[in-house]
């Protein structure tokens, strides 16, 4: 396609004025600008924060300061596997000591080429907002636990670990990697009429997000607990043109070009300046609001 060389009065229009009316259009219940912008400063600073720590080790500390500073009792735990070791990091959050569990996670290791920002401290810096949130306002029907997996990159030994070693079967894991920019939820969900993926649907709406929800999903911790017949979902935030192109390079094809997501993580690439806080601010009140309709549609003991 031939590059303009000026800006012809259709691209003014749609550059500055169909932004200016897509805002208009925000549903009447979307976040208040505030509350948008606190949570994605937030995010943004707990994402620079791992990126600047470097190792495993330096991540899961940055991780633990974060739940120390909310007074969330964290614990970790070593696990081996071959000649590798790693330290998985766990806190309560919420809720009544019999409810039901539902565990949130995300990997906290990442690759050695770039600095993870994406992969994974995206998906870490999402599970500390939902930590935060869901200590200060509990769920009614389950109590609430946060994961931070290491050595995902390895093979989900974390996960895995977690799931061998007598961790306790939740009710549901919710997986979140690669949560960093776009306009789409994107859910892997194994089963369809998992009433959370209807929730999430409700939420997406609600939210003035797009959600696409089903089974084709790249390798990640969701994995360790399916193999164990425990349920877990996962959800990342990506552009939604994306998906059907992330899929394809996971199935061995070569798609017509790269999305966004290959060209950055596990590269060079995975720093701070790809994603975008306030877009993930956007999907986390979603993600929120999803957890709470499915925490309402269990029926009380
Ligand atoms: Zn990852």
């Amino acid at each position: 396609m031939p590059a303009l060389r000026r800006p012809c009065a259709a691209l003014l229009l749609s550059c500055l004025l169909l932004p200016l009316l897509a805002m208009a259009e925000q549903p009447a219940n979307a976040p208040a600008g505030d509350a948008l912008r606190a949570t994605a400063e937030t995010w943004q600073a707990d994402v620079a924060a791992m990126t600047a720590a470097g190792d495993s080790a330096a991540r899961r500390a940055v991780l633990r300061q974060r739940l120390d500073a909310r007074a969330l009792p964290s614990l970790e735990t070593a696990f081996s596997n071959e000649d590798l070791h790693g330290r998985n990091l766990l806190a309560t959050v919420s809720g009544a000591p019999g409810a039901p569990l539902l565990l949130i996670g995300a990997h906290l290791d990442k690759v050695d080429a770039g600095l993870g920002a994406t992969d994974n401290a995206s998906g870490s810096a999402t599970v500390l907002e939902l930590a935060r949130r869901f200590q200060q306002r509990p769920l009614a029907r389950h109590r609430v636990a946060v994961a931070f997996w290491d050595l995902e990159e390895k093979g989900l030994l974390g996960a895995r670990a977690y799931v061998a070693d007598g961790g306790e079967k939740p009710a549901l894991y919710v997986n979140f990697d690669v949560f960093g920019w776009g306009d789409t939820l994107w859910m892997m969900v194994p089963d369809a009429a998992h009433p959370l993926r209807a929730a999430s649907d409700a939420a997406a709406r609600e939210t003035g997000i797009a959600l696409s929800a089903g089974d084709k999903y790249p390798p990640t911790d969701h994995l360790a607990f399916l193999k164990a017949g425990w349920p877990a979902v996962s959800y990342s935030l990506v552009g939604g043109d994306e998906i059907p192109l992330i899929l394809q390079v996971f199935a061995q094809q070569t798609p017509e070009r790269m999305p966004k997501v290959m060209r950055v993580i596990h590269s060079d690439a995975d720093t701070l300046d790809e994603v975008d806080a306030t877009a993930v601010s956007r999907g986390i009140d979603a993600v929120e609001a999803a957890l709470r309709r499915w925490d309402a549609t269990v029926p009380t003991p």
